[in-house]
């Protein structure tokens, strides 16, 4: 194997993953980021002495034998790591009813027929089904395959798995090109309004669409994922990205924090490609590019190529996300809590976030400080929704500052709804915009592209690009936006530059 000088773009859990990956084959590896932390939206930041998230809390891929754990495993990040599987993940409130999301099968289809009541028999039908279709995307991807397949090494091992499995093959191919709301109509449940609100819930947060337009394939995984395992992280989901970062450490790779990249010349030079990447405070020579910040990297001459935010038409179908953090003063978390709760905000609400479906998502934290302690007396509250771009463009300060407020209050009081005591508790409070997740991590849309038929399934953006040298890697790219995806696209880039230094 040829030793590669490899530039990586952006040191979140893509990044991360590729670079740990690449340094541990012996690669030379250097990573720049914006931030002044690792790790991205699955990072933190520190403010007046306390650790916040950047964005997730929850994983998924982390059970024994799942694919977050292999490839923390084979890299050698996972042993680093506490992790705590969770049994009641999640609450989701809907205007009239509550659905305690449950990772035990049993209790799990004992809430569905308590709480869908009214259709219970064809909701329990649906969710089989679903289940079966999940358990058959599951294997293929343990297959390492990856999407669109450019070249032999992109297969895994999908040929065997494919002919070995016959039955599960033929119901991938019935529902690869349909919707959430297909298998909806094959059940009778399609104007069943309670089960309809309850999944677009969850798919907003786990595929950024809601089930008219989410792919059944991926969708089935993002709903049922919860019945393989869901996890809390010790530190925060921040810890899988300091994890690699040591692993990346170890290996001799370096990670140069608060470095924004300006700009990436590509030279040939006796045919060989060459980039040289310009950031604020470095410039430094690479064969081989990994563009792995989200934003798109592109040029007008073909030499100077420059990152920014992607096209206003592929910005059009997706996100930004509003959050709050907050810091109250002696809260108990009770034992039987869910660790996180997905509110359905009231129409108003909605109408305010600028996203008819989406939920208020939060989560409560034991409260640590800037050395990773544990305060007592107080607990940290996490909250976030999704965001239409459009209406936090253009804002003069004042305008801002009070939509910002807007969304604050409207947050605070769909909270209310389940911790109804939180807000007499509020010590500290920090909003964040799409503005701020720009400042910070040079992203003014969060999530990627929605997992529709077209995105997921019928033109997934793949690991390669159209030069040889230059390769891609985040929620941008298949197989789309979550930890555990990102993690996965940075393994399918190493996989691909790999085979191109051998
Ligand atoms: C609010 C929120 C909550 C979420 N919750 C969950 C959850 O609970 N579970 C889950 O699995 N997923 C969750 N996600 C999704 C998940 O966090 C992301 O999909 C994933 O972390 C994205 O990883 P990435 O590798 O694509 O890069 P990103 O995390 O987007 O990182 C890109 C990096 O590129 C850097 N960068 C940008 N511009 C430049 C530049 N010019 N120069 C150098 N560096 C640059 C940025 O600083 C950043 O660190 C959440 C996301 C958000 C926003």
């Amino acid at each position: 194997m040829e030793k590669q000088r490899i530039g990586i773009l952006g040191a979140g859990i893509s990044g991360l993953m590729a670079g740990a990956i690449l340094a541990r084959q012996g690669h030379i590896i250097s990573i720049y980021d914006k931030a002044v932390t690792v790790g991205g939206s699955a990072g933190w930041y520190v403010r007046k002495n306390r650790i916040y998230p950047t964005g997730a809390t929850i994983a998924f891929g982390l059970e024994p034998g799942g694919m977050l754990h292999r490839l923390l495993k084979r890299v050698g990040a996972f042993e680093k790591l506490n992790i705590r599987a969770l049994t009641h993940p999640m609450d989701v409130l809907l205007p009239d009813r509550k659905i305690a999301i449950r990772f035990d099968e049993q209790q799990w289809c004992a809430e569905l027929s308590t709480v869908f009541h009214e259709r219970a028999d064809e909701v329990l039908r649906f969710w089989r089904e679903l289940k079966k279709i999940s358990l058959a995307v599951e294997a293929v991807t343990s297959t390492e395959v990856a999407l669109p397949i450019r070249s032999f090494a992109d297969l895994g091992t999908l040929p065997f798995h494919l002919l070995r499995n016959p039955w599960q093959t033929a119901r991938l191919a019935r529902y690869a090109f349909v919707t959430v709301e297909h298998l909806l109509r094959q059940y009778r449940l399609h104007d069943y309004a309670p089960f309809r609100t309850f999944l677009n819930a969850q798919l907003v947060d786990a595929a950024q669409t809601d089930i008219r337009h989410a792919a059944l394939l991926p969708s089935a995984v993002a709903l049922d994922i919860y019945r393989r395992g869901s996890f809390s992280v010790d530190g925060g989901l921040a810890s899988i990205s300091k994890a690699l970062a040591v692993v990346i450490a170890e290996a001799g790779g370096a990670i140069y924090t608060a470095n924004t990249v300006k700009q990436c010349v590509l030279r040939k030079t006796d045919g060989k490609e060459v980039w040289r990447v310009e950031s604020a405070k470095r410039a430094e020579e690479y064969d081989i590019l990994l563009n792995a910040s989200g934003l798109s990297l592109t040029s007008t001459d073909g030499s100077a190529f420059q990152l920014h935010a992607e096209s206003d038409e592929s910005l059009a179908e997706q996100w930004g996300a509003f959050r709050v953090d907050a810091i109250l003063e002696d809260l108990r978390i009770e034992k039987d809590l869910p660790f996180a709760w997905q509110i359905v905000p009231n129409p108003e609400h909605s109408q305010l976030f600028g996203d008819e479906f989406g939920p208020v998502y939060f989560t409560m934290h034991e409260s640590r400080d800037v050395n990773g302690n544990v305060v007592a007396g107080e607990g940290m509250l996490t909250a976030s929704v999704h965001t239409s771009l459009e209406q936090w463009r253009g804002l003069d300060k004042a305008a801002y500052l009070q939509r910002k407020q807007a969304f604050t209050d409207a947050i605070l009081v769909e909270l209310a709804r389940a911790l109804p005591h939180a807000q007499e508790r509020l010590q500290t409070l920090y909003s964040g915009s799409p503005m701020t997740y720009d400042k910070y991590i040079g992203k003014f849309s969060v999530g990627g592209r929605p997992l529709t038929v077209k995105n997921a399934i019928l033109s997934p953006k793949g690991c390669r690009t159209a030069i040889d040298s230059l390769f891609l890697a985040g929620e941008q790219v298949f197989p789309g936006p979550g930890t555990l995806s990102c993690a996965l696209s940075g393994f399918y880039a190493a996989r691909a530059i790999m085979k191109r230094s051998n």
